[in-house]
């Protein structure tokens, strides 16, 4: 994705319109979807590089409600784009490249080649988590390997876990384990944490979590499943191997919202500025939701909220500038 202008040679002369134009494809934008077919307005999503989202990355969802036994995450991806097909919405395979929201109808570029027009723009773009990098984690994520506590830490009862990092989630994350884990190693690369006062007291004084100062992560151990955590002192560059059966990254999500900055208010961090009580974004028309717009709850039930939200406040603005 980029934010630079839709070069000259892509023709918008008779290309697709459409009332609603859903980008990206995690619980957000299909609920969107859902909801904006349902008021026959016809949307077409464009699935993005990961379709279906984060949730494609989880096994186990066990905290979506009505799903009484839990979901693997990528059929419960299934079942809310087919949800959303079946009342009409156009699910289609292709990043958007390219934006120009500065007259209406809006424009945009699928695949830095195909140029279409919408009348409303709703951004379900997500966020991604930031890893470490490591070959290992990429090989053992969702078999011990995990950026996300809430989803996958009641897989880990009785045994011992890891969590890197040292802001407000790595404190959030280690703290939620305690629930499950025997104990939790928090390894920070400093000698001081980043994370909130308070969010420290609580790390520091509970019973189950020890922190391991100034140490990086330099492997993830296991064939099959995380055995453990490869450490290195950045002081004194000694190296240990720390037996774990869980490894959490919690060092930062980053908003995939880069091809929107150049339009809309975003915040320092990236994720893109809604009005209060509300989706709808600096630039009419164009209505943000989910993780993209949400650096706070990051939930699945949350995101397909705000997607819900999206979808009216399209349907609204449409039905107000059509009088
Ligand atoms: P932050 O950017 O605040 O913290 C990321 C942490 O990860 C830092 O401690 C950083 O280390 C560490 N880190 C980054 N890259 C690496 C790496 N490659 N290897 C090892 N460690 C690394 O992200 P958060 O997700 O924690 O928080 C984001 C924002 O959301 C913050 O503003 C936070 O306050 C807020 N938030 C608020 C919550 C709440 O109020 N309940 C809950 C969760 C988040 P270093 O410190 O050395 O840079």
């Amino acid at each position: 994705m980029s934010s630079i202008p839709i070069p000259h040679e892509i023709s918008f002369e008779g290309a697709a319109h459409h009332r609603v134009l859903i980008i990206g494809s995690g619980p957000a934008g299909y609920t969107a979807a859902l909801y904006a077919a349902r008021a026959n307005l016809a949307p077409v999503v464009y699935e993005g590089l990961e379709p279906g989202g984060q949730l494609t990355t989880t096994t186990d969802v066990e905290n979506y409600p009505g799903y009484v036994d839990g979901v693997l995450g990528p059929a419960m991806m299934e079942d809310f784009k087919a949800q959303a097909v079946r009342f009409g919405a156009e699910v289609k395979y292709g990043e958007i490249t390219h934006l120009d929201l500065s007259q209406r109808p809006l424009k945009a570029v699928v695949d830095e080649e195909t140029g279409i027009l919408a009348d409303t723009v709703i951004v379900a773009t997500g966020a991604s988590a930031r890893y470490l990098g490591l070959e290992n984690e990429k090989r053992l994520l969702g078999r011990g390997v995990s950026a996300c506590a809430t989803c996958d830490g009641a897989f880990f009862r009785g045994v011992d876990l890891a969590v890197v990092g040292g802001g407000d989630t790595a404190m959030e994350e280690s703290l939620f384990l305690t629930r499950f884990a025997s104990k939790v190693w928090l390894i920070h690369r400093r000698d001081e944490l980043r994370a909130s006062k308070i969010m420290q007291q609580r790390v520091k004084e509970h019973p189950k979590i020890k922190i391991i100062w100034n140490t990086i992560v330099t492997d993830i151990l296991g064939a099959d499943e995380v055995t453990g955590v490869r450490l290195r002192n950045v002081i004194d560059n000694s190296e240990r191997d720390l037996a774990v059966r869980g490894f959490f990254v919690a060092i930062g999500h980053t908003p995939n919202t880069t091809l929107f900055r150049s339009w809309l208010d975003v915040d320092e961090q990236g994720y893109i500025e809604t009005r209060p009580r509300s989706t709808q974004t600096n630039i009419p028309g164009v209505f943000a939701c989910g993780d993209a717009q949400d650096h706070v709850y990051r939930q699945a039930v949350t995101a397909a909220g705000t997607g819900c939200m999206a979808a009216i406040d399209a349907e609204r603005f449409l039905a107000a500038e059509s009088g």
